[in-house]
């Protein structure tokens, strides 16, 4: 996948070279990750594999660069947006599908927990009939096809954190409601590329696929770690939970991240170790990260390092800088939430409140009956933007003989809270003869994947309320509550 290049000026295609995998691999290699990985072998993918995103005729014309000459492939490659093609082009794609593909058959079958494909042309982009944006084939969107078709999946969540808007993506599953879509970008009010209307939040789905369109578009450059915590703490994760996914492909692109001169973004390299913590306390740990974009070598070799990192279970590192979204993003999370608050219990109930509130009072609500959980709406709501917010040197969790929380609940708060404190943790049971408990703190501390929660309960009204008064009341002095944009 690095035999391939451009092969004349082109001062857009100029940027995505070979050394991005090069560089990748070798930073991985500098941190001894690469011998603590299973190799999986790659093939190339075939082509009734790319036929379940791609049409037979532009599978034909892909096909038919292999034989060109210069000449021949710049005016094939001038037919789509920003795309070149090379004589190796077509192999190259075939093997980033094949790739993908291979990664989630090891991840389905349990030979890996989770895993990332370095692969390249990227894949987000491409649609049905089109390269685009100097992708070829759609090598997530086949991987959510296929895991559908091969192994029955219901529900498949992609998460696309590079920093353009795929739009291939959303094209192939916008009236699919089993592939929820989630996707941030640049858009500068459709005034950075791909320069789509339907990059925009309102953007949610069509017929069946209502809802499971997910798109947060960044009005303004230089969004950082701060900005992407929120728009995960305050769109992404509670809808995830909700949507209870059963494997999550991740567009891994690193566009989004400091230096990139395509995003123009400030998240740093350890933002994405927790962007991926969290992800990887959905769908049993099954994730499958798959490079997309990615244009600084040293922005984007460091972030996969440390995705790889944390997907092999190491403690994630302090996330730095102050933890308050810029007024912008605030905006956008409050767009999306607005916009689907239809399609998602999670949102349902956020509705003006006053701002008086005690804490005491939460407490007491925060003993769910049987048929209602306030746990999401608490923990992704208010603890964790709160605790994000103060940055512990130590995360102490104390479970008391009268706790509310089950044990589940109890396992996953504290994988949650492992992102703090560089995974410093210290549980501490207040519980006689509780062995199963103690079993499941002691899985969720060394990083076993926490048991499933079962169908999604959503919160009582009047507790989600509470929280958001809670929030409305406490957000001056942590900023990352804020989402409402008041
Ligand atoms: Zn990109």
């Amino acid at each position: 996948m690095t035999s391939y290049k451009l092969l004349w000026d082109d001062p857009v295609c100029d940027i995505e070279v070979p050394e991005r995998l090069l560089s990748s691999y070798e930073q991985l290699e500098y941190y001894h990750l690469v011998g603590r990985c299973v190799h999986v072998p790659i093939r190339e993918g075939s082509e009734e594999e790319i036929m379940l995103v791609h049409s037979s005729e532009y599978l034909e014309v892909v096909k038919s660069t292999q034989t060109m000459n210069q000449e021949e492939l710049r005016r094939v490659s001038k037919n789509y947006d920003a795309v070149y093609f090379h004589p190796n082009s077509y192999r190259c794609a075939k093997l980033a599908v094949g790739a993908t593909l291979q990664l989630v058959d090891s991840v389905m079958s349990g030979k890996v927990l989770n895993g990332m494909a370095l692969v390249r042309p990227p894949g987000h982009h491409s649609q049905r009939n089109a390269a685009n944006g100097f992708c070829v084939f759609n090598n997530v969107a086949i991987a959510a096809q296929y895991a559908k078709r091969r192994y029955g999946l219901q529900r498949i969540l992609i998460v696309d954190w590079d920093v353009h808007h795929g739009q291939g993506i959303q094209y192939i599953f916008e009236e699919d409601p089993s592939v929820l879509y989630y996707s941030w970008h640049r858009y500068e009010h459709q005034k950075f590329w791909p320069l789509l209307r339907e990059s925009d939040y309102d953007a949610v789905g069509q017929g069946n696929g209502k809802g499971f369109n997910i798109n947060v578009p960044w009005n303004k450059v230089g969004m950082g770690n701060s900005d992407y915590l929120a728009a995960f703490f305050h769109v992404l994760l509670p809808v995830a939970f909700e949507f209870a996914p059963e494997l999550i492909l991740v567009s891994s692109g690193y566009d989004s991240g400091i230096g990139d001169p395509e995003g123009e973004m400030k998240a740093t390299p350890e933002c994405f170790a927790h962007l991926t913590h969290f992800l990887m306390q959905l769908a049993n740990g099954r994730l499958c990260a798959v490079l997309e974009g990615g244009y600084h070598l040293k922005s984007l070799s460091e972030s996969v390092s440390m995705t790889v990192k944390t997907l092999l279970g190491d403690p994630l590192p302090r996330i730095s800088g102050e933890m308050a979204p810029c007024l912008s993003s605030v905006e956008s999370i409050q767009n999306v939430r607005a916009a689907h608050k239809p399609y998602w219990k999670c949102l349902m109930y956020e509705g003006n409140c006053c701002s008086v509130c005690f804490l005491q009072m939460w407490l007491i609500n925060m003993r769910h009956d049987a048929k209602k959980n306030t746990f999401f709406s608490a923990v992704l709501g208010f603890i964790l933007p709160v605790a994000y917010s103060y940055q512990p040197d130590l995360t102490i969790i104390v479970i008391g003989p009268n706790r509310s929380l089950g044990i589940n609940g109890i396992s996953l708060l504290t994988r949650l809270l492992q992102g703090l404190a560089e995974s410093r943790s210290l549980v501490v049971i207040q519980v006689r003869s509780e062995i199963k408990l103690v079993q499941s703190v002691a899985k969720a501390l060394t990083g076993v994947s926490t048991p499933d929660f079962g169908p999604y309960a959503p919160a009582s009204q009047e507790n989600v309320l509470e929280i958001r008064r809670l929030r409305d009341q406490l957000q001056q002095e942590w900023k990352m509550l804020q989402c409402s944009g008041e």
